[in-house]
């Protein structure tokens, strides 16, 4: 085996159209968990496509301190999408990337060290993201992590305000945690967080990678919630596809950011990419769309599995189906018998990510195979 990080799974995907995907041997596949969030949009999406391939053959790189056209209006676009209030774009590659830059940022521009994280959560894997993952699996072989983060109950407001001292500079959290079982957050522990940073000067970070670009029926999960943090990240599904991460931060955040740089941060074929995705959700009002289809599909998820699960939970279609069982043997079935690929998140719960374009006739295939396997 070439590869010893990830498993082999015994299908060879040869190509991609909306959710579908095909392989090798032309069997077709559902891809209900949109490849962990990643094509929003849904696979091989023209408009994307055809910007990445215009701004390849015009310019694939250049460093990043010559101004591009297509990465300036990216940074427009972004600073637009954002939540009021926060107008400063950091541009890298990946999920973590954008983390590490925020826990950076957030250092920088308080003086201040401790972070606050939250147990069950997932923000990434190089050395300052892992240390705010929860997970010991993902973290005890590279101990020591980065010192000075503290982990307090995911929705326990009480503990979160008591964390938050004079000695923060930022508290991150998930509006709702995805690796860890899809758990949204209560308003008040959101608000709670808002006023606890406010009140000690320290940074509010909402990772938005899983639950940003409309998954949850509004661009941004936290605007569900009315609450504006100091910083936003995004990734996974920003340029459906491509690899980005970007990290929104408010003014004094940015005044203060220290130095930090990264060489293919803003590349101009992925910002082509991203450009042509973010403007596409917003003209296609693509996060009221998956507000639709996530009610309906969480209402056929309540009618079709009801008391055979023991919770079906999340926000428009970010899905967790909470089973009684292995999660890993339900999804395996669903792929090799029904060809609908889904996720999973820890050991019981069958995570649910479709891409946002997901039409009512696809909700009722993945609906119909989780009755077959689950019900
Ligand atoms: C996937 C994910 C990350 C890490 O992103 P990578 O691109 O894999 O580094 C961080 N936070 C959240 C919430 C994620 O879902």
């Amino acid at each position: 085996m070439s590869d010893f990080v990830y498993s082999q799974k015994p299908i060879q995907i040869e190509s991609g159209d909306g959710l579908t995907l095909t392989d090798t041997a032309g069997n077709e596949y559902l891809d209900f968990g949109a490849s962990y969030a990643c094509v929003p949009l849904g696979h091989g999406h023209g408009g994307v496509e055809s910007a990445a391939a215009e701004q390849l053959s015009a310019l694939t790189y250049v460093q990043a301190s010559y101004p591009v056209a297509i990465r300036e209006q990216l940074y427009e676009t972004l600073a637009g999408a954002a939540p009021a209030g926060i107008e400063n774009v950091w541009l890298c590659s990946s999920g973590t990337e954008a983390v590490e830059a925020a826990l950076k940022f957030a250092r920088a521009a308080t003086g201040s060290e401790k972070i606050v994280s939250t147990m069950q959560a997932f923000h990434g894997r190089t050395m300052g993201a892992l240390s705010t993952t929860w997970k010991s699996k993902y973290k005890e072989p590279y101990e020591p992590l980065v010192p000075g983060v503290e982990f307090v109950p995911y929705n326990d407001s009480e503990a979160l305000a008591e964390a938050v001292d004079d000695d923060t500079a930022g508290v991150i959290l998930e509006p709702i945690q995805g690796e860890g079982g899809i758990n949204p957050a209560t308003t008040d522990f959101l608000e709670t967080a808002r006023e606890a940073t406010t009140d000690a000067n320290a940074a509010l970070i909402c990772d938005e990678i899983q639950t940003g670009l409309g998954r949850t029926g509004e661009l941004w999960a936290c605007e569900r919630a009315g609450v504006v943090p100091d910083m936003v990240t995004s990734a996974k599904g920003l340029a459906n596809g491509l690899p980005i991460g970007a990290t929104l931060c408010q003014d004094w955040i940015a005044e203060g950011y220290g130095d930090h740089a990264s060489t293919f941060g803003g590349n101009p074929v992925v910002a082509a990419a991203a450009e042509a995705t973010v403007s596409t959700l917003q003209e296609e009002a693509v996060p009221a769309h998956a507000a639709e289809m996530g009610a309906s599909l969480r209402e056929a998820l309540e009618r079709e599995l009801g008391d055979s699960v023991r919770d079906i939970r999340g926000d428009g279609l970010m899905v967790g189906i909470e089973l009684k069982s292995s999660a890993g043997a339900v999804a395996r079935e669903l792929a090799m018998s029904h060809g609908v690929l889904v996720l999973t998140a820890g050991r019981t719960v069958v995570r649910l990510l479709p891409p946002l374009v997901a039409t009512e006739a696809e909700i009722d295939r993945a609906v119909d195979a989780l009755g077959a396997v689950i019900g």
